[in-house]
């Protein structure tokens, strides 16, 4: 995953390492001239597509023989999504080594010595190499993942800043292989569909372990900060939150002409515009919450500030099947509220329909809360809600008790669900809210956060 050109800060670096790498890059492609026979008597097969030479050491089977047709289903999808046109002359074209026993392509001259050691595969204009991997899946990634930087490389002119070359690349890599169609740029919905691939249980594991994961940290890592594979799963994790959402993706995708630019970073900014912090925060929520299949059109948040709850309190319709959702209602820090939930709706409709009301489900439990109980959060503005994130702090309400806000802020409510499983819920609650002082307390569940 490692390339020769890592920085955007580092241009004229980059230009010199590659004008130095050129005349051996010329002697491996003297070598490609190879014939069948040679390469025959080094262990290495020659395998041809429009899009791509693959030059592998490994036997025959229908996972390896497939990969260049493969590659060939990427191109289109690459320009697609960078906007640039598939016709070139020369016609674009990419040379890659997927290697078991990497000495067979040194002793050739296909792996020159130019190229660093590295861990899963390197990059070089439109060269690149790859180690082989534990499953066709995770092959699969890393050859589509190496083919974007080759593209970037080749038809951008580079790839922008780290955290946006590898998290690109990580983006157009993630697939889903079905019928011999290549579907680049999905977020899978089952773990088993990506063996190896693993990103998701890493962001689980950070977030477990208190890591700071934020798009203010990210933005500016440098290669060697973000070469651990969790650097990987947290780029990939900000590429397809950008790109998947509805708010963010269109101009998310713009970001592809800056490429060039040194202060990408900061014109991807000016061009999120006022939704930065918003987005910002809500990335905080989509790691916080992050499952196989999160459904980014059902969790997006509406950030308009609450308003001071009137005297006779206010009720409010809480959908089923959306994430959290804005009350409009400002809750002040210590004062005491109190809550009161009705309704009847669905929360899980296979193999059969499961009726719920606030109090939630027992039959089945979601982070450890029922099944649709409703829960609340206050939410500072964006910029708090970005720097610390409250989604740690849901409080269950279940059909309702009182709750004082260690901090001020907007109330949010929503059903406990995974939010890879919105769309299958039915039905709304209604919630009243009150002052505590105008409403008797009720002894039922909630507690102060
Ligand atoms: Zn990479």
């Amino acid at each position: 995953m490692g390339m020769g050109a890592k920085s955007s800060t580092r241009v004229f670096g980059r230009l010199l390492l590659l004008a130095a790498l050129l005349p051996s890059l010329a002697a491996a492609q003297g070598v490609e001239d190879l014939s069948d026979e040679a390469l025959a008597r080094a262990g290495i097969r020659r395998l041809e597509s429009e899009r791509l030479t693959l030059y592998t050491d490994l036997p025959s089977i229908p996972a390896v023989d497939q990969l260049p047709a493969l590659f060939d289903q990427a191109y289109p999808q690459w320009c697609q999504y960078f906007r640039v046109p598939e016709e070139q002359v020369p016609p674009w074209h990419a040379t890659a080594c997927l290697m078991r026993a990497p000495e067979r392509f040194k002793a050739t001259g296909l792996l020159p010595p130019e190229v660093p050691a590295f861990q899963h595969g390197y990059t070089l204009g439109d060269h690149f190499w790859l180690n082989e991997q534990p499953s066709d899946y995770y092959r699969r990634h890393l050859l589509l993942h190496e083919g974007a930087h080759a593209f970037m490389f080749t038809r951008l002119g580079t790839c922008g800043p780290t955290w946006y070359m590898e998290g690109i690349a990580e983006l157009l890599a993630t697939h889903r292989l079905a019928d011999d169609r290549l579907e680049l740029k999905y977020f899978p919905r089952d773990r088993d569909e990506v063996p190896y691939w693993g990103r998701i249980k890493l962001i689980e594991d950070a977030n477990a372990a208190g890591e700071d994961l934020r798009l203010e940290r990210l933005l500016p890592t440098s290669p060697r900060e973000l070469t651990d594979r969790l650097g990987y799963a947290w780029a990939w994790g900000a590429a397809a939150f950008l790109d998947g959402h509805p708010r963010a993706r269109d101009r998310f995708r713009q970001a592809a002409k800056l490429v060039r630019a040194p202060d990408f970073n900061r014109r991807l900014e000016s061009l999120l515009d006022d939704d930065w912090a918003q987005l910002s925060a809500e990335f905080g929520l989509f790691l916080h919450d992050i499952e196989y299949g999160y459904d980014f059109a059902r969790t997006q948040l509406d950030w308009q500030p609450g308003k001071r709850l009137p005297a006779a309190g206010k009720k409010v319709t809480i959908q089923a099947d959306r994430g959290w959702q804005n009350t409009g209602v400002a809750l002040e820090k210590g004062k005491t509220y109190e809550l009161r939930a009705a309704g009847r709706y669905v929360v899980h409709q296979d193999p059969q329909v499961w009726w719920c009301e606030p109090g939630g489900v027992t039959l089945r439990y979601y982070r450890g809360r029922p099944l649709g109980e409703l829960l609340a959060v206050v939410v500072p503005a964006a910029k708090a809600a970005a720097k610390s994130p409250p989604w740690g702090d849901a409080i269950p309400v279940g059909l309702g008790g009182a709750l004082t806000p260690a901090q001020a802020g907007t109330l949010f409510l929503k059903v406990n669900d995974s939010p890879a499983e919105l769309a299958e819920n039915q039905g709304e609650l209604q919630v009243e809210i009150k002052s505590a002082s105008a409403a008797a307390p009720t002894s039922a569940g909630a507690r102060a956060n």
